[in-house]
């Protein structure tokens, strides 16, 4: 159209934005991206790659302690946290320009800038240009937020400065029991950082399968983290670089960090939604219908903006799917249902599908799990177990859910995720001929049934 500038202005360079806008550039269309901070986005710059570049240096230390069940003699390792994050930089700028190179490659003219939109085709950038836009999509992430406004909470860094602390603490306090908190736990544990995790549940990871929760809870006690059970943070108190953190239960913890990861918000502050007649919930994300429009017809929203599934491969995938129906050949099909989804706590979580209690509210399910000590471990001496564990419809026999706690699992849930996705039933799972030996081989030989869930009540008679 003519008074328009482009066919599709795409706020944020994130993972969701990067992929719409090149797909959409490659299909013909006129393609422009603002991006406030830096290209690539959480994903890249402070979120999944930085998080397990860090989650890589922390496992080192076991690695050396149990090289010496299998007779290495290690010296006195040393860590060093200011070569860890200047290499860790130097990647993240590496991968940072290959977005740039990538948006360039497609011919996606790009522009670091905040957006604001100020009707529902304009938008104006913090450079002082207008830009008239056909179609907009708003991709631009969510934020940490930082939980209740209690005495003190200025003093916490959320997950955004954890990756550039100048001073490495000794001790550190992490408020929080979701994915983000439980991964800081290990990072910093593994680094030689006495950890306090407080966590509001007795169990950390709300929404997970409960044995997988209460394993995970003893994994990090066996590591040495220290969790304060069904308690938070009351207030934070600074004296210099030491910090004093009172609990609500009573608790006082001397420390010096203090880390809030009490989950993100969308990021549509100051974004001028309402001038553009963009509804959102309660909590500012950005609501869509099942083709991630909006409430204003040509403004579409995708990914951690919309808060529903906050992870990469979804933002990416809504990215891709919108450009390829709006500019392209029609939608591609993806299936969100059941998407995997990894903790890389130490050791790791891996989980498709449902829980064993999301299952049980649904009918009766056979609940198959095992737990043992992985063969590494028989020699290195280390107490740390697997936890396998399949959540079969008793009616289909379909696996509707699968879950691990241990060596491998994000690798290992990735492949049965295709299985589940299929409709796999346990008898496909039974006569799979596993590999040997792995701890993956244990999701075909269950055949043991530990307990039905989920029976219906027997109504007595009337
Ligand atoms: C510590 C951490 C670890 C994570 N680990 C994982 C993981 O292991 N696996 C996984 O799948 N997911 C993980 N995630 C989640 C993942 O990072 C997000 O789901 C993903 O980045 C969402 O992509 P997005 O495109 O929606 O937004 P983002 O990647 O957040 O991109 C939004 C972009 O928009 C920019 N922006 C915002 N407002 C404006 C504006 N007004 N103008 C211009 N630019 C703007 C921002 O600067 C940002 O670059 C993690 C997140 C965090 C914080």
């Amino acid at each position: 159209m003519a008074d328009h500038d482009v066919d599709l202005f795409v706020i944020g360079a994130g993972s969701g934005g990067v992929r719409a806008a090149r797909i959409a550039s490659s299909y013909g269309a006129r393609v422009m991206v603002a991006e406030e901070f830096r290209v690539g986005g959480t994903c890249v710059i402070r979120g999944c790659v930085p998080k397990k570049l860090l989650v890589y240096a922390s496992r080192f230390s076991a690695e050396f302690e149990d090289a010496a069940g299998y007779g290495w003699a290690v010296p006195e390792p040393v860590f060093h946290w200011p070569t860890l994050i200047a290499n860790k930089d130097r990647e993240i700028a590496r991968l940072e320009a290959a977005y740039i190179a990538t948006l360039e490659r497609n011919k996606v003219k790009w522009v670091r800038a905040r957006a604001v939109l100020e009707d529902a085709h304009t938008v104006r950038l913090s450079t002082g240009a207008q830009v008239r836009a056909e179609t907009i999509l708003i991709a631009t992430g969510g934020w940490p937020h930082m939980g209740p406004n209690i005495p003190g909470v200025e003093h916490a860094i959320s997950s955004n400065e954890a990756f550039h602390l100048t001073d490495f603490p000794s001790r550190i306090v992490i408020q929080g029991g979701g994915y983000i908190a439980v991964e800081f736990a290990c990072i910093f544990a593994g680094l030689g950082v006495h950890v306090d995790m407080v966590i509001r549940q007795q169990f950390p990871l709300r929404g997970f399968d409960e044995d997988i929760r209460e394993a995970l809870a003893e994994a990090l006690a066996a590591d040495g983290i220290t969790i304060h059970r069904g308690t938070t943070v009351a207030s934070v108190e600074a004296n210099g670089a030491a910090r004093r953190v009172h609990l609500v239960n009573g608790t006082m913890i001397e420390t010096g960090l203090v880390f809030s990861a009490l989950g993100r918000q969308a990021y549509t502050q100051g974004l001028g939604l309402e001038a553009a007649g963009v509804d959102t919930d309660g909590f500012g994300a950005i609501e869509v219908d099942g083709e991630n429009r909006t409430s204003q017809a040509n403004i579409y929203a995708i990914g951690d903006v919309t808060d529903r599934l906050n992870l990469t491969p979804v933002a990416i995938a809504e990215g891709h799917s919108l450009a390829d129906r709006l500019f392209g050949p029609g939608p591609r099909r993806w299936d969100l249902d059941r998407v995997a989804t990894a903790v890389f706590s130490t050791p790791p979580i891996g989980t498709v599908g449902l829980t064993e209690a999301e299952a049980a509210r649904q009918g009766p399910v056979d609940v198959y799990v095992s737990r043992f000590t992985p063969m590494r471990h028989t020699l290195s001496g280390r107490a740390r177990k697997t936890l396998m564990k399949l959540v079969v419809d008793q009616a289909s026999q379909r696996v509707v859910g699968a879950h691990m706690l241990g060596e491998d699992a994000a690798e290992i849930l990735q492949g049965l995720s295709i299985a589940i996705n299929a409709g796999a039933t346990k008898a496909d799972f039974d006569r799979t001929v596993g590999i040997h030996p792995t701890a993956a081989e244990e999701f075909v030989t269950m055949r043991t049934r530990t307990r039905v869930a989920g029976v219906p009540e027997v109504k007595a008679a009337e």
